[in-house]
């Protein structure tokens, strides 16, 4: 579930700092440390997942929750109406810098 070496699974666990914008049993949400836009918060499975490669089948119910979390986390935010962009870099050629799969959802300027 956790791995004791990652930088994201010791943010989950309150190891290290960051600002928390949502929690629950499953997903946590926090302001990435170095924002590319006035809004840039980074959505994280609880579940020490290294990238897109690892999610599974009985994973599917986390893809949901992330979708309407950026809906709220947009509403919450104040960038709903004038739109945001969500994405996930995965591996090397996807330029992840932190193992621990994680979408980005960044909005409050033109992108
Ligand atoms: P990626 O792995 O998706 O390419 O990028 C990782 C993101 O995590 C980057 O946008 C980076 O600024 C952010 N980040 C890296 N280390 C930390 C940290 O310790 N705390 C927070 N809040 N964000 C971090
Ligand atoms: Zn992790």
């Amino acid at each position: 579930m956790s791995n004791p070496d990652c930088l994201f699974c010791k943010i989950i666990k309150k190891e290290l700092p960051a600002e928390f914008v949502y929690e629950d049993e499953h997903i946590v949400a926090f302001k990435d440390i170095n924002p590319i836009a006035p809004v840039h918060i980074l959505i994280v499975p609880r579940k020490h997942m290294k990238d897109n490669n690892d999610f599974m089948e009985e994973d599917e119910h986390l893809a949901g929750r992330i979708f309407t979390l950026v809906r709220k986390l947009a509403e919450q935010e104040g960038i709903a109406e004038d739109g945001y962009r969500i994405f996930m870099n995965t591996g090397k050629h996807g330029k992840q810098i932190v193992p621990h799969m994680h979408l980005h959802l960044v909005g409050g300027r033109q992108l």
